[in-house]
């Protein structure tokens, strides 16, 4: 039974898990989040040879997993992971910077934005007014210190598609290096798209953005009677 046990590696994970669901993508027999979504626990071992321990341990961005009852084997040759580009700026201090925000909550109706909730529709006689309150802060994360990224969000390229009066809003963030943390940080879709079902035909679409107030206005001119009848 001891012989057994020996050819099975172990895995831990830290309280610095961030909860971002890579390692259980990526090695779901081995890990598993808990209920509340907090922390990703290593529910099973794995057989030696299976993986290469150092893919698994990798795979995390905030080096939470350990491998607890073998050493480590010699680090293979080369990265696997590619982080993002360095920052551009001088970056040293960016662990002092993530220790002042790390335990600050983030409003709700910003993580609202980034989904495209926060959000109103207006009637008016002759359209509807669609108003997105977009997303301003990049989200506070340890890779977004690490890669010096920057606190405010870059824009996001909205565009929409009609259907009668079905109507398609999307808006995707074109950043490509703040996109990449999109995959480490919960709440943080690349994306979004609102799909609004109205009750008459829509002929035409206006985008109006304030960079100052942040607000998309997604203006829909309502198809006059001769038109709907067309
Ligand atoms: S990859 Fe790391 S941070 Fe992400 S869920 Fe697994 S242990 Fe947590």
């Amino acid at each position: 039974m001891a012989e057994a046990a020996a050819q099975l590696e172990e895995y831990f994970v830290t309280e610095d898990c961030i909860a971002c669901d890579a390692c259980c993508n990526d090695f779901p027999d081995i890990f598993v989040m808990n209920a509340e979504h907090t922390r990703a626990i290593a529910k099973e071992k794995s057989p030696i040879g299976k993986f290469n321990p150092w893919d698994i341990v990798t795979v995390c961005p905030v080096d939470a997993i350990k491998l607890v009852n073998l050493p480590m084997p010699a680090k293979p040759e080369g990265e696997k992971k590619v982080e993002a580009a360095p920052a551009e700026t001088d970056n040293s201090d960016w662990e002092r910077r993530w220790a002042a925000v790390r335990d600050r909550l983030e409003p709700q109706w910003e993580r609202m934005k980034r989904y495209g909730m926060a959000s109103s529709v207006d009637e008016e006689k002759d359209r509807y007014v669609v108003r997105f309150d977009m997303p301003a802060k990049v989200p506070n994360h340890r890779l977004k210190f690490k890669w010096g990224l920057p606190d405010d969000m870059p824009e996001y390229k909205a565009s929409v598609e009609i259907h009668g009066g079905n109507v398609k809003i999307r808006a995707k963030l074109e950043d490509e290096k703040v996109k990449k943390l999109c995959g480490w940080v919960n709440s943080f879709p690349e994306g979004f798209l609102r799909e609004l079902n109205f009750p008459v035909p829509i002929k035409s679409h206006r985008l109006n953005y304030d960079p100052e107030t942040r607000i998309l206005e997604v203006v829909l001119e309502k198809a006059q009677p001769e038109q709907q009848a067309a």
